[in-house]
């Protein structure tokens, strides 16, 4: 028997419950993982809460982990038994012990890399690949604006636009997390809930604003976004922290500058092995080469069993950085 986190109904942190299970043998296309640490993503709450309606009630949790693995399907042929692996797009289910995860989710995990740091970036620093190289190129020497600079994906924005040359303006909810994104990278930082986003990016960048914003807080940011655009600028939504930004009358982007907007996501990036593996090795070379330091601090690290609890303390706003379930 194994443990593993799952819910029966949609709800708060209280619906998240420690079960016994037994897990099946992997099927031809799986591999199955002995999770050693868990990835806790923001995303998971709106899974457990129902805004994204992708779980099959009673359903598992969780997407991302890092582990060894210990059993392989018949079509396996890229991994054996004992390789360590990380996954960050696996089946709902990673806040388990053992977890079954198809081989085109999983990549193999350099010596130099550590299931915490693995479990901590893999969903989170991929995500940052294709928003500053893919989405948008950021460019040497650009500034731009990136919201919620202290979480788990916005402190790995930090360090990477720091090593593109670019200069990233983070915004942030107190003022520890503005040393903190300072600290990792961030150019410049904004408090959104003592300042005004639109009016610090126009005098930060003295009146010319940005070509692109990259938004994850959703409703409460989403026309403070828009205001700190250049003319033709790209507003860039790619999460729902505050809420989903719904009812948009496109008339909106015309008014304030034929702007250009796009709704991202990892899924739609990340949706080969040429793509993993071009977005792992990218992740993993900048924390090999010391450009991204992704340690996940002792307090932000919870036993699975205390889901409930790391779930409330994300959404609480409490956190900077990554945070971990261990098994
Ligand atoms: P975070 O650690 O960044 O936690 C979310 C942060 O959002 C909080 O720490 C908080 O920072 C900020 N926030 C602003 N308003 C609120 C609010 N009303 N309630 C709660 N938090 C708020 O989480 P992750 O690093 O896991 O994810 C960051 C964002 O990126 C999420 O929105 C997630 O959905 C999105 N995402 C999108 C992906 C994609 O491909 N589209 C992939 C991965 C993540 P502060 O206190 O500083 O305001």
């Amino acid at each position: 028997m194994a443990k593993r986190i799952e819910f029966t109904q949609h709800g708060g942190p209280e619906v998240l419950s420690v079960v016994d299970y037994s897990p099946n043998n992997p099927a031809d296309n799986e591999i199955q993982i002995e999770n050693h640490a868990i990835g806790i993503n923001f995303i998971d709450t709106y899974v457990r809460g129902g805004l994204y309606p992708v779980a099959k009630l009673p359903s598992g949790l969780g997407t991302e982990a890092a582990g060894v693995v210990v059993k392989i399907g018949a079509h396996v042929t890229g991994f054996k038994p004992g390789d360590r692996v990380v996954y960050a797009q696996g089946p709902l289910g990673a806040y388990s012990e053992v977890h079954n995860v198809p081989e085109s989710a999983v990549a193999h995990l350099p010596d130099g890399i550590s299931f915490e740091q693995a479990a901590a970036c893999s969903l989170k620093g991929m995500t940052v690949y294709y928003l500053l190289n893919q989405t948008y190129q950021v460019k040497r020497n650009e500034i731009f604006l990136f919201h919620a600079a202290a979480g788990g994906v916005g402190l790995i924005a930090c360090q990477w636009a720091k090593a593109l040359g670019a200069k990233m303006i983070g915004t942030v909810g107190s003022p520890e997390k503005a040393s903190r994104a300072k600290q990792a990278g961030a150019w410049d930082v904004i408090n959104y809930q003592t300042e005004d986003i639109a009016a610090r990016v126009k005098e930060i960048t003295n009146g010319e604003k940005v070509n692109v914003v990259y938004d994850s807080v959703g409703e409460s940011t989403w026309l403070p976004s828009l205001d700190s655009l250049k003319r033709r600028g790209l507003m860039v939504s790619f999460g729902n922290a505050s809420g989903p930004v719904t009812g948009v009358n496109l008339g909106i982007l015309n008014q304030k500058g034929c702007l250009y907007v796009t709704r991202p996501s990892l899924g739609g990036y990340v949706t080969n092995r040429e793509e993993l593996d071009q977005a792992s090795n990218a992740l993993f070379d900048m924390i090999l080469s010391g450009k991204l330091n992704v340690d996940v601090p002792k307090e932000q690290i919870f036993a699975l069993k205390d889901a409930q609890i790391a779930h409330t303390t994300i959404e609480s706003r409490k956190t900077q950085g990554s945070s971990l379930l261990v098994p």
